[in-house]
């Protein structure tokens, strides 16, 4: 990935080096829930487990994330809602991708929570299977 300051990220924001890339390589702590998520959403587009595992509440962290040869193509996010409470956050958004020549779209209310000044992921809620 020579050219990587030059790539935009792939979660809609400015170049990867600036946005995302420097809390999954350079090990930066996001300062929200929202850019946290959107950072895992990269991780997810750029196949990066150990990030993910990082990030991940060991209440809720499953042995391996799923980010293998699953034949998955990120295609784009839209965060529709950040709301943080104190030490508690949720963000809402919508990720595109496409599997088997289709596309499709993850609808999805992601919780967080910070100890010691860091954000983890803890779980998802899916609003549009409730209804
Ligand atoms: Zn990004």
């Amino acid at each position: 990935m020579a050219k990587k300051e030059v790539q935009p990220c792939p979660c809609g924001g400015a170049a990867y080096e600036r946005c995302c890339g420097r809390f999954i390589d350079r090990g930066e702590i996001p300062g929200t829930a929202e850019q946290l998520m959107r950072s895992r959403y990269t991780a997810y587009a750029l196949r990066c487990a150990s990030y993910l595992t990082a990030t991940w509440h060991t209440s809720t962290r499953p042995a391996e994330p799923v980010t293998g040869d699953d034949g998955i193509k990120w295609l784009g996010l839209e965060v529709k809602k950040h709301v943080p409470a104190g030490d508690e956050a949720t963000v809402e958004f919508v990720a595109r991708y496409k599997t088997g020549g289709r596309a499709h779209r993850l609808h999805e209310v992601s919780r967080f929570v910070r100890e010691d000044g860091k954000w983890f992921y803890v779980d998802g809620s899916f609003p549009e299977r409730q209804q």
